[in-house]
């Protein structure tokens, strides 16, 4: 479990000031200079050495993706664009760090910027997060008005930060499709390559990172890579912020260690799963993308949350969002719902993905009610392997796994469903047949 000290969102629930004072008070803007004094080099080395992996969904590491930017300057801006459309069901957690403790972020845009040759950034904030802007905004003007950020600042390194708002569309989370909404078109995602550290924002190089990965980076620098490192698990260092939904007891977002087992997660904070954990039908452990894992004798203490333990399970850490689900719950009407999200979000550019996710949601549909034919499910599987790979986007991978998922786990529930559709129309039949 992780120890209070090792905390870097320590205003993570709101109890204390959000603004420049109480951030400073919790260690913010602290030796700023003396870091960006190190120079760019060194910042992104010691960024590697943390072992930090973005915490959007991927877990790209994240000093392998500074390095990634040129290092001269071919007289094309530089930008960091940091991505906080927020939209991955059950997440939470980049939305808590923008209203209660946003100076984390800024402080680690700056450093960040200044590591990747960058003196503008972007911060793309989901449609729906109104007041969350508002505060990041305010936030922004205290900094400014510090000369913590902008033109000739007490750090020495001219840097300008953008809050851009957007409408509300999922896919504007892919972080190519967010360069085209904030370039004001379609937020439709680009073929890759080229990659956006070559063209990225305006054709320029660009580096897009999650909210979480960016307000992480001050402390790690400031307290030494080796202490983030040291905590977790090997490939799956320091500590991550888990939103925990659903049918547990005690609903949260709270920061811990990487690696711990997912009943310890679940007890520690959430008050253990609603009903004890033999009521546990399922747990999605990475937001609505990802594939369920389903509880099993010893699934709890043996699924470890990071990246490495959710990838044994057939699974995915994602964003960290584990949505629990009890044995009140329909699974495969569930599954139904996430796809007609996945629908609904869709942004047309490829067949597979724009006709795939309307038919998914149909068969699921109507699997849910036990109208359909077991050749079918067969057939869904085939559907869901056509649709992942072959779309330019990932969000095709995203939206088929939740339902390889399910069919991994719970064929035998949708059989029965139909078994039992088909005993009670035959049973109305032939009860008709009487009648007459
Ligand atoms: Fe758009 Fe789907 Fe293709 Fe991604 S996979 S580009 S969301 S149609």
């Amino acid at each position: 479990m992780l120890a209070d000290k090792d905390r870097i969102f320590r205003n993570l629930y709101g109890f204390y000031d959000w603004g420049l004072e109480g951030a400073r008070k919790r260690g913010a803007w602290d030796g700023t200079k003396s870091i960006l004094t190190k120079g760019r080099d060194a910042i992104i080395e010691d960024v590697k050495a943390s072992g930090l992996r973005g915490r959007g969904g991927a877990g790209f590491p994240t000093g392998l993706k500074w390095s990634f930017m040129p290092k001269k300057n071919d007289g094309r801006p530089h930008y960091l664009v940091v991505n906080a459309d927020e939209s991955e069901p059950g997440t939470c957690k980049d939305r808590e760090v923008m209203r209660h403790d946003p100076h984390l972020l800024i402080e680690g845009c700056l450093i960040a910027g200044f590591a990747m040759g960058a003196n503008t950034g972007y911060i793309y904030i989901r449609g729906e997060f109104i007041r969350e802007r508002e505060r990041l905004q305010a936030a922004i003007d205290q900094a400014y008005e510090a000369n913590l950020i902008g033109k000739n600042n007490l750090h020495g390194y001219d840097f300008d930060l953008y809050v851009h708002h957007g409408a509300g569309a999922y896919i504007c989370g892919e972080e190519t499709a967010l360069l085209e909404s904030l370039e004001g078109k379609k937020g439709q995602p680009r073929l890759k390559p080229p990659f956006p550290a070559n063209v990225g924002l305006y054709g320029c190089p660009t580096t897009v990172q999650n909210v979480e990965s960016i307000a992480v980076v001050p402390d790690i620098l400031r307290r030494g890579p080796a202490w983030f490192a040291a905590i977790g698990r090997p490939n799956n260092t320091g500590t991550k912020l888990f939103c925990i939904s659903g049918h547990v007891n005690k609903p949260c977002n709270v920061e811990e260690a990487m690696g711990l087992p997912l009943r310890e997660l679940i007890d520690t904070h959430a008050g253990g799963v609603r009903g004890g954990w033999d009521n546990l039908m399922a747990v999605i452990p990475g937001g609505s993308s990802m594939p369920l894992v389903p509880a099993g004798a010893d699934q709890a203490d043996t699924l470890m949350m990071d990246f490495d333990g959710c990838r044994d399970k057939k699974s995915a850490l994602g964003t960290a969002a584990v949505i629990v689900m009890d044995k009140s719950t329909d699974i495969i009407r569930a599954m139904a719902r996430i796809s007609y999200f996945y629908k609904h979000e869709s942004c047309g550019q490829c067949t597979p993905c724009r006709e795939g996710m309307g038919w998914m949601w149909r068969v699921l549909t109507r699997m849910a009610e036990g109208r359909a034919q077991k050749r079918e499910i067969g057939m869904l599987l085939e559907v869901t392997t056509q649709i992942e790979g072959h779309t330019i986007c990932a969000f095709g991978d995203g939206a088929a796994w939740p339902v390889q998922g399910l069919l991994r786990h719970f064929r035998p529930e949708i059989e029965r469903r139909i078994d039992e559709y088909s005993r009670n129309a035959d049973a109305h039949a032939a009860s008709r047949v009487a009648a007459e």
